[in-house]
């Protein structure tokens, strides 16, 4: 069936973790662990980079961050569907379809905290010709307390510092210490980071989920966009502070956009047996979900990842990534 991930092959998994059927799945390579130290699981990454298809591609790398619980894997699970079927007018699936990709869920409980990475790379043609390979990326930061603000902050700031597009995912407004998270978070990648004149990191997409205010600025990019001026606007008659902030997030970003998407629903907000089926989702949700995940992925959108001016290749991603850990493992 067209969104089915059942049938696609990664390539042979040749240790411990051998997947007995072959099938792409997400794969945690980073875990932050209860005494809060890191640890980079750096064969499961090397496999997944340096697969011969891929190693020597420049790599297109997209991130969703943001507190848990709000929907980032449901999204990314979407966006599989995208990368697995983008040729066709049906990459959404059937409707009565079970989501399924990255494990997303109801509940409460307390999650892992940590980065996963879909184990299978696609090779994407650009419309220049230029075939490059992509990387999805689902982060968990639980944002809830002191400690693991800090657990959450050296997460967000690694899949910052190795996405070329990291989707900030935010529940129904941008709201001061969304942004101050933002800073702080940054600020703890741009540490660890070269100096450069540069810009150190590319695109930021401010994903706004549940929101309510339609009237005021419409769901998509464009009411996103006029939103996120307004926000980000820095006045003389600001508190230094909050003009801080707002300098900090424009240094940082070669691009930033926004992106208001519509509730998507209370099956989806609140049924416990929901399992994702498009036909349990409001369609003003669909609606958007269609604008969406092409504007994020389609051949012609998306960037590959430059460090310091320059394009970087798996190969060269999976370095960085081990450079990029080691100093927050001090
Ligand atoms: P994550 O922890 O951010 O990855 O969140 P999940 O993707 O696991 O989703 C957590 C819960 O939120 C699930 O019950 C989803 O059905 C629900 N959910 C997914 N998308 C949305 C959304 O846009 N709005 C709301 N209110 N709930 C959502
Ligand atoms: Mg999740």
């Amino acid at each position: 069936a067209p969104g089915s991930l059942s049938d696609k092959n990664v390539y042979d998994w040749s240790s411990e973790e051998e997947e007995p059927d072959g099938r792409a799945r997400p794969v945690q390579v980073l875990l932050v662990k209860d005494d809060h130290t890191f640890e980079l699981d750096e064969a499961a990454l090397s496999r997944i980079l340096l697969a011969e298809e891929v190693r020597d591609r420049e790599v297109v790398a997209i991130s969703v961050a943001g507190a848990f619980r709000k929907g980032k894997s449901f999204l990314m699970d979407f966006m599989l569907r995208y990368m697995y079927n983008h040729a066709s007018e049906g990459w959404l699936g059937e409707a009565d379809e079970p989501l399924t990709g990255f494990s997303w869920r109801g509940g409460s409980e307390r999650e892992t905290t940590g980065i996963q990475i879909w184990s299978e790379v696609f090779l994407v043609d650009k419309p220049d010709g230029k075939k490059v390979a992509v990387l999805l990326m689902d982060t968990q930061g639980t944002f809830d307390s002191q400690s693991t603000l800090r657990d959450s902050a050296t997460v967000f700031a690694l899949s910052t510092m190795i996405s070329s597009m990291q989707v900030y995912n935010i529940s129904q407004n941008v709201q001061e210490d969304d942004l101050q998270h933002l800073q702080l978070f940054t600020e703890y990648g741009r540490l660890a980071m070269e100096e450069t004149f540069l810009k150190p990191f590319q695109s930021m997409i401010f994903l706004v989920r549940d929101w309510s205010f339609p009237y005021e600025f419409p769901y998509g990019q464009e009411g996103g966009m006029k939103f996120l001026e307004k926000r980000l606007k820095i006045s003389e008659n600001q508190h230094e502070e909050l003009q801080n902030v707002r300098k900090h997030i424009h240094s940082c970003f070669t691009n930033i956009s926004c992106f208001l998407m519509p509730h998507p629903g209370l099956k989806v907000a609140t049924n416990p047996h929901f399992d994702g089926r498009i036909i349990e989702i409001d369609g003003e949700f669909i609606n958007n979900l269609k604008v969406l995940v092409p504007w994020l992925l389609s051949p012609r959108n998306i960037d590959v990842k430059e460090i310091n001016g320059s394009e970087i290749t798996c190969r060269g991603l999976l370095e960085y990534f081990k450079a990029y850990i080691k100093i927050y493992q001090g």
